[in-house]
């Protein structure tokens, strides 16, 4: 009886969850028994317990009653005894057979099998970073090390990583690959204090190949994690065993991180994950939208939709793929074609959002920046080529970037008239086709404004 219902719930977790999760989290678990609304779950370990129920208490819940129990609260209990044969041995086979596959998935975080090396769209702005993960993840003599990958939210990082983990499993399955996030990784320590299994902790941290601590700015300041941390850095550095990082900033930048660790960490290669540009977030969105297609067939998208969001959703991929989910979630419910109409509709707030983000006092500062003139000069009355050119420039990017029609642009420009802006941004237009120079510089600027 109970069995039965907890499979019935395990199945729709998995699909819920996916694979890799269910195997790492759910599969371990059992239903001992359901008293008044008070579910009882036994898991085999408190680590497995903890994080179960940081992530998952609530869809477990869910899939419970959706099972046809009535469980309103959920008790975890740790037993050894719940160990299931099944689980260990889907475990062992995910790691390999070796005396520490089993604690591993423990220890490791699971992987999100979406993100794959064939699912992350490469252009400019992290092809480098693109090109060492999949250097890394092709295995050979550890060429730099650590590898250290870092950027803004939402740029790739966590993908790559998990794409690099994904990867060397599939290659070398015999090869023991952790991941985790630098959270995670000082959450196991402090247990393994308390529990008094620091022996236990470093020994499965100093035996694995490819060791990946995903967000390191978070141990910053947190002195007895960064010391352990720096320890199992340096005992897998003497080993030659690859060791993957992922942080928001580059390594000088982190602040609150001691200065050994910091050099350690500038040791291997250091890649940054550039802000997006405008192609790469085509890119992306053509690649989502032909996975969104498949899953919400028979919807249809008008051309010029995914060019008018790449132009407008600046800020980072996660947004994104947000926004493109929403449309197709929504134009699927009303049963109506993905237009421009339907676009601004359904995405006025993320739109507003974006616009916020950048208004025509950011991109006066920035070209005035760039071409070394003072703003008052930028929006001023002078003449002269090198201030009036700029200017133009100025207009430009207004136009391109802002949603402000021509009589608004022209307000902040020193209360010109909407045709003088107008005229401005036909002229930027036409240099650009033969002036290398000035393409270059407007393109810099754009990046620029975009980060
Ligand atoms: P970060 O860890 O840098 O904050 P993530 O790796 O979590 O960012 O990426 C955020 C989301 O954007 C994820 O869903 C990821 O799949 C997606 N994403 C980021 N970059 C790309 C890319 N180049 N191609 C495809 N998807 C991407
Ligand atoms: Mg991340």
């Amino acid at each position: 009886m109970m069995k039965e219902l907890w499979d019935r719930a395990s199945d729709a977790l998995r699909d819920k969850i996916g694979n890799n999760n269910h195997t790492a989290w759910i599969a371990p678990l059992d239903l001992t028994g359901i008293d008044s609304d008070e579910a009882r779950i036994t898991t085999p370990t408190r680590f497995i317990s903890d994080w179960v129920q940081r992530h998952y208490a609530e869809a477990i819940r869910d899939a419970l009653n959706e099972a046809g129990a009535a469980v309103g609260r959920l008790s975890f209990q740790v037993s050894a005894t719940a160990r299931t044969a099944t689980s260990r041995k889907s475990a062992a086979a995910q790691t390999a057979a070796s005396p520490r596959s089993a604690a591993e998935p423990e220890m490791s975080a699971p992987l999100d099998s979406r993100f794959t090396f064939d699912n992350f769209v490469v252009g400019k702005p992290n092809e480098l970073a693109h090109a060492a993960a999949r250097r890394v993840a092709e295995g050979g003599p550890v060429t730099f090390n650590p590898l250290f990958l870092y950027g803004g939210v939402g740029l790739g990082k966590t993908h790559l990583m998990h794409a690099i983990a994904s990867e060397v499993r599939a290659r070398r399955p015999e090869s023991r690959v952790l991941y985790l996030s630098a959270e995670q990784f000082m959450y196991r320590f402090v247990q393994a204090l308390r529990e008094r299994t620091v022996m236990d902790f470093k020994e499965i941290f100093r035996t694995v190949e490819v060791l990946m601590v995903d967000d390191v700015q978070f141990i910053a300041g947190k002195e007895s994690t960064q010391e352990e941390f720096f320890h199992t850095f340096n005992a897998l550095v003497d080993q030659g065993k690859q060791i993957v990082i992922s942080a928001d900033r580059a390594p000088g930048e982190i602040k609150d991180l001691e200065d050994r660790i910091k050099s350690r960490l500038q040791c291997g290669l250091v890649v940054d994950l550039h802000p997006t540009d405008y192609e790469l977030r085509l890119g992306i969105l053509q690649s989502k939208t032909d996975a969104f297609r498949a899953q919400y067939s028979g919807l249809c998208i008008e051309p010029g939709v995914l060019e008018f969001l790449a132009h407008r959703i600046t800020s980072n991929v996660r947004v994104l793929e947000g926004a493109l989910q929403r449309l197709f979630a929504f134009a699927s419910l009303v049963g109506r074609t993905i237009d421009m109409e339907l676009t601004q509709d359904c995405l006025a707030d993320i739109l507003r959002a974006s616009d916020r983000k950048l208004s025509i006092e950011d991109i006066q500062r920035r070209v005035a920046e760039h071409y070394n003139i003072k703003l008052a000069d930028l929006v001023g009355q002078k003449r002269v080529r090198t201030i009036a050119r700029p200017r133009q420039v100025a207009m430009y990017l207004a136009k391109q970037m802002t949603t402000r029609s021509l009589p608004e642009i022209g307000r902040r420009f020193g209360g010109r008239d909407h045709t003088t802006i107008m005229h401005g941004v036909r002229k930027i237009e036409e240099l650009c086709s033969d002036d290398h120079g000035l393409a270059e510089d407007v393109l810099l600027l754009r990046r620029a404004l975009e980060a």
